[in-house]
């Protein structure tokens, strides 16, 4: 059998699995096949599967896929965006994960508002504090939504982080258990503009977990197409 339709059948096992024992639906786990690095041959054999949302880590990258794709799949950027690079995505994109900062956000509202669309976008967080990752910190991520939320062309839908690198995966339980509280401490307060609805976390190392924790979007690559080749 073809290796990522065997790849795709035991991932969706597991997300079954998972979703099972943290008493949630499987369909209302979110699958994003992240496809940074891999061609457009490969990714449409994943969207022929029946993967419907593609997630891109890099603007030009997902420019370049977009040309070959159009549509047909939901665009995620998952990936730090830079100011000047908001305009070349904005009306490409179902969903932006890496809002981590007001200016940013001010950005994506002017080019939300030329477009005549509203954008739906999450907070990216650092949960565990690394020096290496993006992301707002936890304790500044509310503060961080209340000045989005006046903007009027963004919707803020919930949050994403990239949890730390580890071997065992268990490891990183305490960030999705701390990710998972901060979602719910925001969504409880029920302000207007902030519509909880995604917590984005889990990668191909940990999703198990992530999910066990209130994921409700993972994003894989590896588990998918096995390593990436970035030559
Ligand atoms: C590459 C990437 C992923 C997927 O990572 P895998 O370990 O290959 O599943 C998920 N999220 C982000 C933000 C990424 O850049």
């Amino acid at each position: 059998m073809n290796i990522i339709k065997e790849n795709l059948q035991s991932i969706k096992k597991n997300i079954e699995n998972a979703a099972i024992r943290s008493k949630r639906d499987p369909k209302d786990i979110l699958l994003l096949g992240v496809t940074k690095t891999i061609d457009i041959e490969r990714i449409n054999e994943l969207i022929n599967l029946g993967v419907t949302d593609i997630g891109e880590n890099k603007v030009q990258e997902l420019l370049h896929k977009y040309e070959k794709l159009g549509n047909t799949p939901n665009w995620h950027l998952i990936g730090h965006l830079q100011t000047n690079k908001v305009k070349y995505i904005i009306d490409k994109v179902k969903l932006i994960h890496s809002v981590d900062n007001i200016k940013l956000a001010e950005e994506i509202n002017k080019r939300a508002k030329q477009n005549n669309i509203i954008i739906n976008i999450l907070i990216e967080v650092n949960i565990a504090g690394e020096e290496s990752k993006k992301g707002v910190n936890p304790d500044n991520t509310e503060k961080l939504i209340e000045q989005i939320v006046k903007f009027d062309s963004i919707r803020v839908k919930g949050l994403m982080t990239v949890a730390p690198y580890v071997e065992n995966p268990q490891n990183n339980r305490v960030y999705f258990k701390q990710m998972h509280n901060l979602f719910i401490d925001i969504r409880d307060k029920n302000k207007d503009n902030i519509d909880m609805e995604f917590l984005s976390m889990g990668m191909t190392n940990d999703y198990e977990i992530a999910i066990e924790e209130g994921s409700n979007i993972i994003r894989i690559g590896t588990g998918l197409f096995g390593a990436r080749n970035y030559n």
